[in-house]
């Protein structure tokens, strides 16, 4: 047997690379990062491929090895270059990610230290270093000392953690979700919806709130539901408001509707995924007066603090009640449970998750290497981005414009001299897309096909709008003379 071991020893010492060849892959590593970044403010945004990607499946897993070059080079044709490139400054559809280095870097040393950051008594350090920047986080939207919160992998998960809260915290069981009311607006990000399924609450009545012009919830009909609701025996129970919908970036009016789940005793949850940051900026605190009195705020830094994805956040006002959905105990944990002070609380029983990537590590390096300063600065600057594009696209013949924006989306669209304005516009994303310089998305509100620019991009400055907006006058001349048939361009 010690033979046996001896020799699966020998074989298994492949694992640890000694520092030669260390060295030796993260200089190509580098190198390859490096080449990548030279090329972002060039490269195409959008790159449709003929195999997409399959390229991968020529090299399967097997038993032996291919070198770190093969592997960058099977990498770099076949995932970096086809599909969408978010960490492009042109990148301006849907909610653009980030991808900081200093965050790569935050998680290049996580991995190499493999901290444990689920429980306190594993790594006091990483526990600590995640409940700073979630304070620093509930801080920036007012929220007491006595909150509580979670890093989770995106607004998705937090939004479910939420959920879940709200549900222990009223002490909802099955038999009572049929008579359980939450308020949604049409404009509510669909991930709420899936989330109240995964918590197992898809029975509960799903009410759809109106929108005022600006495509913000009307606190007017939001109150007019909930009594309505209450005359009618239900158990009115949580209300979702947006502080920037994806559509458009509207901010509801958060104020108004604190009064409301104050009076009604809802529990109110702010998705601020996409815009929560900006209450980084006095103009956003204002605009989000009233997020200090929510019960949870979700926040996404992979989108508006530029994080690279796989970065969300839940932040409750009372922490008891997120302790109190995710605490379990089990005996192979007793060590950890004899520790009892507030100070010592572990992650794992405020999240869904035990084991989990170490996630403040990447939040906190930026934060702490560059300061918060240059990280307002550009969120001011994409919300001015915005604006400017805003002014500047209804300067041109042909282009009407949504609601001024609350945030850094712009909504808007071309309407042609003649012929359907929808399937214009349609024609109109596809052709940008394929053109592959610059990247914007569309959406569907009222029934009108609409284009979206949204700014979140640290990478996006102004030559990328101007830039942009030439594009776009350039598609929409090639559409009208025919040189690309609207119905063709698919
Ligand atoms: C992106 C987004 C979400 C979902 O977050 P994920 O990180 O993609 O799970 C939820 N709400 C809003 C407003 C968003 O923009």
């Amino acid at each position: 047997m010690i033979e046996k071991i001896r020799q699966l020893e020998e074989q298994s010492l492949a694992l640890e690379p000694n520092a030669g060849a260390r060295a030796q892959m993260l200089d190509k590593v580098v190198r390859y990062t490096e080449e990548f970044l030279n090329r972002q403010p060039r490269g195409p945004v959008f790159c449709v491929s003929d195999h997409e990607g399959a390229g991968l499946l020529d090299s399967p897993i097997a038993e032996d090895p291919i070198d770190i070059d093969t592997a960058i080079d099977l990498y770099r044709e076949n995932v970096e270059r086809p599909g969408i490139n978010p960490a492009s400054p042109w990148h301006l559809g849907y909610v653009p990610g980030g991808g900081l280095y200093h965050a790569a870097l935050g998680d290049f040393l996580a991995a190499v230290t493999n901290r444990y950051s689920g429980i306190f008594l594993a790594s006091p350090g990483a526990v600590r270093m995640e409940r700073m920047v979630l304070g620093w986080l509930g801080n920036v939207f007012g929220f007491p000392h006595t909150m509580a919160g979670d890093l989770t992998s995106g607004g998705s998960i937090a939004h479910l953690s939420g959920i879940v809260a709200a549900r222990e915290s009223r002490g909802l069981k099955a038999r009572d979700f049929e008579r359980t009311v939450v308020y949604l607006t049409p404009q509510t990000h669909h991930c709420v919806k899936k989330a109240l399924g995964v918590a197992g609450m898809k029975e509960c009545v799903q009410r759809t709130i109106a929108l005022d012009d600006h495509y913000r919830m009307s606190a007017a009909a939001l109150e007019a539901a909930i009594k309505a609701d209450l005359a009618e025996g239900l158990d009115p129970w949580m209300i979702v408001a947006s502080a920037g919908t994806t559509d458009t970036g509207a901010v509801d009016p958060l104020e108004a509707i604190a009064d409301i789940a104050e009076q009604c005793g809802l529990w109110m949850q702010v998705d601020g995924a996409y815009g929560g940051v900006f209450a980084l900026l006095d103009y956003g605190k204002q605009l989000m007066r009233g997020i200090e009195r929510s019960d949870a705020v979700i926040v996404n830094p992979h989108k508006g603090l530029f994080l690279p994805y796989g970065s969300g956040a839940i932040l409750v006002r009372d922490g008891a009640a997120l302790r109190q959905a995710h605490r379990y105990s089990a005996n192979y944990m007793q060590d950890e449970e004899t520790l009892a002070s507030e100070d010592e609380i572990s992650p794992a029983d405020l999240s869904p998750e035990l084991t989990r990537h170490f996630r403040g590590l990447r939040l906190w390096l930026p934060l702490k290497l560059l300061g918060v300063a240059p990280f307002r600065a550009a969120l001011e600057e994409k919300l001015l981005l915005a604006r400017y594009f805003y002014e500047r696209i209804q300067e041109i013949d042909g282009f009407e414009v949504g609601p001024y924006p609350d945030l850094s989306i712009v909504a808007f669209r071309y309407v042609p001299k003649h012929g359907d304005a929808n399937a214009f516009n349609q024609a109109l994303v596809l052709a940008v897309q394929r053109d592959g310089r610059t990247f914007l998305s569309s959406t569907n509100i009222d029934g009108a096909f609409m284009l979206r620019v949204a700014v979140l991009s640290f990478r996006t400055h102004l030559e990328q709008i101007d830039r942009t907006v030439e594009i776009l006058q350039e598609k929409v001349r090639e559409l009208e003379s025919g040189q690309i048939a609207t119905g063709g361009a698919r």
